[in-house]
């Protein structure tokens, strides 16, 4: 490698969140010569952003640090450099004990302080910043974003004040934070110049941004004034909170054309009693009458849910109220996990926690029900004509991938000129994970 040219490894973990964080770390750095890499043997600078969602993170994180260890061990052999940053919310959760324990550590940043890694690796700034400095960190990223995708994903809100019993988002991303709207507008903006035609608005409680806003805006008037900007073609949201989906949200999903049918929003249990116990603030009733407005409005939508199946306490009578919430709804899509108790939250200290084979045995039984669901909904598209937004090349020649307005993937036989446009497609196979289909040629390919 010459000159000032570096290379730069960032493994991610987790959601959607980490994904546009550490792109954004990523255009952070480029301006300090740093260009992406696919391995991290051949990297200057390797970033591990991590998810602290699931039980165990921590460990997962410190056996990838002994990896790394060894690898950073053979570059020094070839008296090669190379920097190990821990960035997301393990960081957060774990700070200084990170380096404590894996001394191989040069940097630990948290999901809210990781705009100060250019100073940090100038040696400018010390090896910790794990503060929670939303305004600084929106403030200081890159503003211009490289759009390399048709599709982008814009951080709209950070934080949750909701304390779900079973969940450290509070603790690691801190308090709800909304970004102004004239700065969502602008970045979307100059997105929408670099090409993208889709953007998803991404937030840990997406649809409660502007809840702290002077001029009353919520996710609903953003989405509006969004959709006025010419040549983008698809809005998207997520995730979302039953608590904070008010009237406006909903009746744009009637009103705005650029805003796709597609919802995610996650319940986590068919029984009131755990959902009380989980903290939740909603009943499965006002879950059930949300999604029943929704569909008034647009009776196409896909619903997308989340569930935590074995929350303690959790009776067999309970679990069978989340599969009847199942069937109830009609999910398109779906995410279920097992609980895992996560250090620290209400839901780890309780005593009656369910046992591990019970929740096995119960997260199948529900991923069985989802995945019928959901290749029921996928067959349900078999004969129409949908329109595809062609974002990447597929797995065989000469076919190319893109979205449905649904959020499902389509392969088709196509060009490769036709990645970042919406092309009409005529539906002729689906599995559970995708759907196969035909460019159909009479169609106005609209970009
Ligand atoms: S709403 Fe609940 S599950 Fe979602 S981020 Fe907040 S505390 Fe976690």
């Amino acid at each position: 490698m010459s000159g000032s040219k570096k290379r730069i490894f960032i493994k991610t973990f987790g959601c959607q969140m980490n994904v546009y964080d550490s792109e954004q770390m990523a255009n952070l750095l480029r301006p300090m010569g740093y260009d992406e890499v696919d391995e991290a043997a051949a990297a200057d600078l390797v970033v591990l952003n991590t998810c602290h969602i699931r039980e165990k993170a921590a460990e997962k994180v410190y056996s990838d640090l002994g990896r790394l260890r060894q690898l950073k061990e053979t570059r020094a052999e070839k008296g090669e450099t190379m920097q190990i940053a821990v960035a997301g919310c393990v960081a957060q959760a774990e700070g200084a004990e990170i380096r404590r324990r894996a001394p191989v550590v040069d940097f630990v940043v948290g999901p809210q302080s990781y705009q100060r890694l250019p100073q940090m690796l100038k040696g400018e700034a010390g090896p910790l910043a794990t503060d929670f400095a939303v305004d600084e960190k929106f403030e200081r990223l890159a503003k211009k974003r490289a759009a390399n995708s048709p599709t982008a994903f814009v951080t709209v809100q950070e934080g949750c004040d909701k304390f779900c019993a079973f969940c450290v988002v509070p603790y690691t991303r801190g308090a709800e934070h909304s970004r102004p709207a004239d700065e969502i507008i602008n970045e979307v903006r100059a997105l929408v110049r670099h090409g993208v035609r889709e953007v998803t608005l991404l937030g840990q409680n997406v649809n409660a941004w502007g809840a702290n806003s002077e001029d009353g805006w919520g996710l609903g008037a953003l989405i509006r004034h969004l959709a006025q900007i010419d040549d983008l073609s698809r809005i998207r949201y997520t995730t979302s909170h039953p608590r904070d989906m008010d009237e406006d949200l909903i009746n744009a999903h009637g009103e705005i054309e650029a805003l796709m049918p597609y919802l995610h929003l996650p319940v986590q249990s068919g029984s009131d009693t755990v959902l009380k116990a989980m903290n939740r603030g909603h009943s499965m009733a006002m879950y059930q009458k949300l999604i029943d407005k929704v569909r008034a409005k647009r009776p196409d939508i896909a619903i997308s849910g989340d569930f935590i199946v074995g929350f303690p306490g959790e009776t067999d009578a309970d679990f069978e109220a989340t599969l009847q919430a199942v069937r109830d709804i009609g999910y398109a899509s779906a995410y279920s996990f097992k609980y895992s108790r996560r250090p620290g939250t209400p839901g780890a200290g309780r005593e009656d926690q369910v046992p591990e084979t019970v929740k096995s045995e119960r997260l199948q039984v529900l991923q069985a029900l989802l995945n019928a669901q959901q290749l029921e909904f996928n067959n349900s598209q078999i004969g129409n004509t949908v329109p595809v937004l062609f974002d990447k090349k597929g797995r065989h020649d000469g076919q190319i991938c893109g979205r449905s307005p649904y959020l499902q993937s389509v392969y088709v036989q196509g060009p490769a000129s036709l990645i970042g446009k919406i092309a009409s497609v005529n539906i002729s196979g689906a599995g559970r994970n995708a759907l196969n289909g035909v460019l159909d040629q009479e169609a106005f390919v609209t970009a």
